[in-house]
């Protein structure tokens, strides 16, 4: 093959080999909305040149993709918004169809000849579903590509890994393989005169939106460039005192990427090599990438390996055995849906805490521990626990819908990555986690006033 850019062939994954019918190459954007550094459409650009194809690259929108309303949809509408200004530059068509995936790509590949369809590469049921039903139905070869890992996810491990501990070694031993530079996209020589992608009506197209039950939030921009300014800006500012300031709710020590990351606004690769290039210690860069690759990746690993990622009978069996054994438990607080969701529980850090992520669309990262763990003692069972965790970080987290909250929900709920500990009513061996150790770690106070008090 004729390429262009270098790819690790293990970040590929031909699915399905077809029928070359001369058509352009298709790049189906799905996980990774960008196009600076995005592995699959630098392997579209090269089978597209090696070819001698124009590229087009095709987004799906799902007017009711589940959980989402307008503050997800709002935030991807603009970071898409980009990258159809962007591909211009580099010559590259973008095209906006509306329907689901499996009922609308395989009639525009006929329609197209589009010959080869690579896309992004997600554990989550809902696209795994997506890409078996498109690929049964074109005639063309079907690629997938992990764009998302450092270490492609089937290539850091075969199985489901117990813990951040068993998978860890496996990365470090193969990050050095993985963790390069990237080629850079370049201007495509293949002439696309002949593929119609008439300019898109942004307006129209944000009509098409009908959950509008949430609002969008200003605080955070979306797109490619945002993203990059705001890793460096962390960078910068941030970094330094992360590993000291990342678990206090009361102060801003998060890098707050993982909406971007959750878009693919950002390549996670890239920023963990602008973190190995700061002038920081290395012993405080390594907290941040523990968190950036390791759970991370662990994450999607669960989501990948444990098709039950979303359901108790994902938990490992020892949470199960235990939580089954506590479901007589007598529950002392007992709350719906509506009382969470409104955050009108007994308990104020909890209510501060559903009040951040209601109203900033991004709860500190130690609070979502505690607060899925609250939802498990306050609900009638396990099931009903994960099934209001799962609705809410959804519904309000702007990084929701992702592999990162699945398992770390069901890291708080069901033990997923964790041990067993001292056995106590409803969580049985399940970790659990206090109002009291909250105070002693942080100001709860000065936390839940900033929040209550909107
Ligand atoms: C109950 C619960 C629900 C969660 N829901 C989500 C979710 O819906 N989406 C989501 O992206 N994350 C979720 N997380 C994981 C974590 O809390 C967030 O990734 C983090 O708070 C995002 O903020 P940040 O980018 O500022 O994080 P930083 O602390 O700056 O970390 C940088 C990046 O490292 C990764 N990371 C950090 N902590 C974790 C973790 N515990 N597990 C996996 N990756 C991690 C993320 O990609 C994050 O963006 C959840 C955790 C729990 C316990």
């Amino acid at each position: 093959m004729e390429t262009i850019h270098q790819i690790a062939p293990q970040r590929v994954r031909l699915v399905k080999e077809g029928k070359d019918e001369g058509g352009p190459v298709i790049y189906w954007m799905t996980r990774e909305q960008r196009v600076t550094d995005n592995w699959a459409l630098l392997l579209v650009q090269n089978i597209a040149v090696e070819r001698k194809r124009p590229i087009i690259v095709v987004f799906c929108l799902v007017p009711a993709y589940p959980g989402a309303n307008i503050r997800h949809y709002g935030f991807m509408l603009k970071g898409l918004q980009e990258v159809e200004h962007k591909l211009q530059k580099f010559k590259i068509p973008f095209v906006l169809l509306r329907g689901t995936p499996p009922e609308i790509l395989p009639g525009y590949l006929a329609k197209t000849k589009g010959a080869f369809v690579v896309t992004d590469f997600d554990p989550l049921h809902i696209k795994q579903y997506w890409q078996q039903d498109v690929a049964k139905a074109i005639n063309g070869s079907f690629y997938v590509v992990d764009g998302h890992n450092i270490v492609p996810c089937w290539h850091a491990s075969s199985k489901q890994e117990y813990g951040a501990y068993t998978l860890r070694p496996k990365i470090k031993k193969l990050l050095p393989d993985f963790l390069c530079d990237f080629p850079a996209l370049v201007p495509h020589p293949v002439d696309s005169n002949k593929v119609s992608a008439a300019p898109i009506e942004w307006q129209k197209v944000y009509r098409y939106v009908t959950d509008h039950s949430v609002q969008e939030v200003d605080w955070l921009m979306p797109g490619e460039k945002a993203a990059n300014e705001s890793i460096r800006g962390f960078l910068k500012n941030g970094l330094q005192a992360y590993d000291q300031k990342r678990n206090n709710p009361n102060l801003d020590g998060q890098s707050d990427i993982s909406p971007y990351l959750h878009f693919g606004h950002i390549s996670p690769q890239r920023v963990a090599l602008l973190v190995n290039k700061a002038k920081v210690h290395a012993g405080k860069k390594e907290a941040f990438l523990e968190e950036l690759i390791v759970r991370r990746e662990l994450a999607d690993n669960f989501c990948y390996y444990n098709e039950n990622y979303d359901r108790f009978e994902g938990f490992p069996n020892w949470a199960q055995k235990s939580l089954d054994a506590h479901r007589s438990d007598k529950r002392e607080y007992q709350y719906s849906l509506e009382t969470f969701e409104n955050g009108k529980t007994h308990d104020e850090l909890w209510n501060a805490a559903q009040r951040q992520m209601v109203e900033r669309g991004k709860m500190h990262g130690y609070l979502r521990m505690y607060w899925a763990k609250k939802i498990l003692e306050w609900s009638a069972n396990p099931e009903e626990a994960m099934a209001i965790a799962i609705h809410l970080n959804d519904r309000y987290e702007l990084d929701g819908r992702d592999p990162n909250g699945f398992a770390g929900i069901a890291w708080s709920i069901g033990g997923v990555h964790d041990r067993a500990w001292q056995e106590r009513p409803i969580f049985g061996k399940v970790r659990y986690m206090s109002y009291e150790g909250c105070a002693r770690k942080f100001d709860v106070k000065q936390y839940n006033t900033r929040w209550l008090s909107k």
